[in-house]
């Protein structure tokens, strides 16, 4: 066992600049200061953050990645119960979305010692609030897949996804993304957020159609997040409208002939009784 260092344990999630070093709090700064150990992803990319805030690391740096975060929840367990201060952060942003941390944080928190944070930068929620779209109900989907079934299927949900989506996307395929979502839904509106806080960002708003003009294959840089507006809300009487578009559908109409002729038969929006008739045809796996 460790020495105790005197004072009750902590396992502190600490959330560090997504681009502005001026982001870092002062009471993350004290802590990243103060603490026993610091866990991190990647060490090297954690020392160029000590020494561009002014902190030293003084060897407390320790590595904290997918493949042995169970491995070392053991020791912090250890740590904190012993009385250390020990502190998570990740490359950037909030440790534990979308990077690692949650296994850490539960084992901690099952061992019964104390989880805190000093709150601070996320990308997700950052892109959000410069959006512009609906933040009463939203859905964090991380990086969209790669494989074409793969994303086709997610594309199937968000069709019918009433609250607002954001998701990363990798600057190499974000033109192409754009692309197969303008496709869908082209009056969707959309807010592509890039470089937040730093020297190029960039909000670019409008609908999916537009804006997946925007850039030019390959043309574009950066670190992204896309938000996308939901769904229309799907009316009453969707039993029968998804009845009818079944039946359409089944005797081999379009996915745009059901719908437009759905839509005038129910007096329905439109892009609802497209968005229905995407997602049936996508359960159907066609
Ligand atoms: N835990 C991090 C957080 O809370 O911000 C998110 C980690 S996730 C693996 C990294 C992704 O966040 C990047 O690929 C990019 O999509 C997005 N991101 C990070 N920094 C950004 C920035 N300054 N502007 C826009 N998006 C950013």
């Amino acid at each position: 066992m460790r020495e105790r260092t005197g004072g009750p344990g902590e396992f502190v999630v600490v959330a560090t600049p997504i681009g502005n070093l001026g982001d870092l709090s002062p009471r993350a700064r004290s802590v990243l200061e103060s603490a026993n150990v610091v866990y991190c992803e990647d060490t090297r990319r954690t020392r160029v953050l000590f020494s561009a805030c002014g902190l030293s690391a003084r060897g407390r740096l320790r590595s904290l990645r997918e493949h042995n975060e169970a491995a070392e929840s053991v020791e912090v367990v250890e740590r904190v119960a012993n009385g250390e201060v020990v502190a998570l952060v990740s490359d950037a942003g909030t440790p534990g979305i979308s990077d690692p941390g949650r296994r850490v944080v539960a084992a901690v928190a099952e061992a019964g010692l104390r989880v805190t944070t000093t709150p601070g930068p996320s990308a997700v929620v950052a892109a959000l609030s410069v959006s512009g779209l609906d933040t009463d109900r939203f859905v964090m989907e991380g990086f969209v897949p790669r494989r074409s079934g793969d994303r086709r299927a997610r594309y199937a949900q968000w069709s019918l996804e009433p609250r607002t989506i954001v998701f990363y996307e990798s600057p190499q395929r974000l033109v192409a993304t754009l692309g197969e979502l303008a496709a869908l839904w082209p009056d969707r509106r959309v807010s592509v957020v890039r470089e937040l806080t730093k020297l190029h960002e960039e909000v670019v708003r409008g609908d999916l159609a537009q804006v997946a003009t925007h850039w030019a294959e390959g043309a574009v840089r950066g670190e992204i997040v896309v938000v996308l507006e939901g769904a229309a809300p799907v009316p009453t009487g969707a039993p029968v409208i998804r009845a009818e578009l079944e039946r359409r559908l089944g005797a081999g109409e379009s996915v745009r002939d059901a719908a437009n002729a759905v839509a005038e038969e129910f007096n329905v929006a439109h892009r609802v009784a497209y968005d229905v008739a995407l997602a049936i045809r996508s359960e159907r796996g066609v």
